[in-house]
């Protein structure tokens, strides 16, 4: 399925001073195309605040090409064999696994990674998760087949929704596009993407090239820009399903707009992971898992670990083993291995989170961190707050920061209560000992998914997505296939 000559390869010179930044274009059916306008944005490294790359900003006629690229060519990938689509996206699992060093170069250069962590978590995840779609859309079934009228047969066909557009987020720019392609295609899906405005080196060179070289024409197009080119996105009359990881103010906007013409809406938007630790809990493993977690990538992920309730007779210890854990993490570098908390993603975020420390009420206390360390970037120090009541605003928002707060609980009643007490639903963790407080725990936690003592381990196999504000729609797993497909009841007279 090749279809494109191989383009020169996509470079990155780490955190050494470029001299030219990259100028990326947008994928529209298998080529690399400028923006029509010749908008570009500057794309910053997070760790040096240097510009490292032009983003395009496509226009309204830029959006208008993709999609009809992407229209055109769903007739063709929607009914080829699913076999045939799992070798395509087989290949191109392959393909990242075998551009693993370069990816991570320009990941860790624009997303603000320690590489290290991107190639030992991220990558092998994202291969994986293009596997398990090879295999899952083999596997689609409709419920029943039968005669359940007289004179007739039924059967269940599950067809693909059509045209995708997908909207990605800036946390995990290249593993969210993967998330998102994956089902898609799998079903028979075309789609247009878009990357965040902040992060698109990724997806607009290696995986623009690699879907490129192994997909049809139009089967994935990529096309750059911010929320202007995602609203002509979502808007187009062609596009029959969005897919968008974001904030719920974006997708509130979405569902608002997709709602003039009923376009199926697919949400991720956010969360507030409570971790629920009573008397029992082994306290070693979960001050180390909330404090590898809660700043992993920063604590830009949409489920860290970052608003502990702990039991009121080990809050002190609980405060004072994340202030030590806080101590180890060891800021640095992005392309050094010994780093383990790397820069916030944007100059924007870094200052969003410094909100949150600086409007922080009478009775809160920054136990440690909150301070910009002495180095180019955007960093901040892990930081741990106690202190706070519910209703306050670090307890209430997500900060997507090296923030962590501790909150003291008196029973298991309030724990509960507190936990589900914001807007968000996407991820939680109780640790105990106790089996039935566990089970009972997690049953009471409203939250599309809750881990008993640990924090964040994923499975392709699977389903991620929030209960609340947090959205609908569900990403990994069957469930997440299903969503990007229609049933369709046929029924046949027999006579
Ligand atoms: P943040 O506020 O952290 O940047 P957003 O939810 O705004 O997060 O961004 C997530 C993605 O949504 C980005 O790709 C962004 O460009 C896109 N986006 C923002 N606003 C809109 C919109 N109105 N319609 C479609 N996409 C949007």
């Amino acid at each position: 399925m090749a279809t494109t000559k191989k383009k020169p390869a996509a470079r990155s010179n780490g955190n050494k001073k470029s001299a030219s930044p990259l100028k990326l274009k947008n994928m529209i059916n298998g080529k690399f195309v400028a923006a029509s306008g010749g908008k570009a944005d500057d794309v910053m490294n997070p760790a040096t605040g240097e510009v490292m790359a032009k983003g395009p900003i496509s226009s309204k006629q830029d959006v208008n090409k993709a999609v009809a690229a992407a229209k055109k060519a769903f007739d063709g990938w929607s009914t080829t064999t699913p076999s045939e689509r799992a070798l395509a996206m087989l290949r191109i699992a392959d393909a990242i696994e075998e551009n693993a060093d370069e990816i991570a170069d320009l990941e860790a250069a624009n997303a603000g990674k320690p590489r290290h962590d991107f190639l030992s978590e991220e990558i092998p995840f994202m291969a994986d998760n293009l596997r398990f779609f090879a295999g899952a859309g083999r596997c689609l079934e409709g419920k029943s087949a039968g005669e359940y009228a007289e004179g007739y047969t039924s059967y269940i066909r599950r067809e693909p929704v059509g045209v995708v557009a997908q909207i990605t987020p800036w946390n995990y720019p290249l593993m969210m596009a993967i998330w998102k392609i994956g089902p898609a295609l799998a079903a028979g899906c075309t789609l247009v993407l878009k990357p965040a405005e902040t992060t698109p080196v990724t997806t607009l060179t290696k995986l623009a090239e690699i879907c490129a070289e192994h997909l049809p024409p139009g089967v994935a197009n990529f096309i750059g820009g911010a929320g202007e080119t995602g609203a002509d996105l979502v808007t187009h009359k062609d596009i029959d399903l969005v897919s968008l990881t974001g904030s719920p103010e974006t997708g509130k906007a979405i569902a608002r707009a997709a709602a003039d013409s009923l376009k199926k809406v697919h949400l991720e938007l956010g969360g507030k992971a409570p971790v629920v630790i009573f008397d029992d809990a082994d306290m070693d493993a979960a001050m180390e898992t909330i404090a590898g977690t809660g700043y992993f990538n920063c604590g830009q992920d949409c489920t860290a670990a970052t608003r502990v309730l702990a039991s009121k007779n080990v809050y002190d210890d609980v405060v004072a083993g994340l202030a030590k854990q806080a101590g180890n993490q060891v800021i640095g570098d992005t392309f050094n291995k010994k780093t383990t908390l790397g820069p916030l993603n944007s100059e924007r975020q870094r200052e969003r989170v410094e909100g949150f420390l600086e409007r922080a009420p009478k009775g809160a206390e920054i136990v440690t961190g909150g301070q910009r360390p002495n180095r180019r970037g955007y960093y901040l120090e892990p930081t741990v707050v106690a202190g706070l009541s519910q209703k306050d605003e670090m307890i209430q928002d997500e900060i997507f920061g090296p923030v962590i707060t501790v909150q003291p609980f008196t029973n298991e009643r309030k724990a509960i209560e507190w936990a589900n007490g914001t807007r968000y639903g996407l991820a939680s963790s109780v640790w105990t000992r106790d089996v039935g407080r566990a089970f009972r725990v997690s049953k009471a936690l409203r939250f599309g998914c809750v881990w008993i003592n640990d924090h964040i381990p994923i499975a392709s196999e699977m389903p991620h997505g929030g209960y609340k504000q947090s959205g609908y729609g569900k990403d990994l797993s069957m469930y997440s296939l299903e969503d990007y497909t229609q049933i369709k009841h046929v029924m046949a007279s027999l006579s």
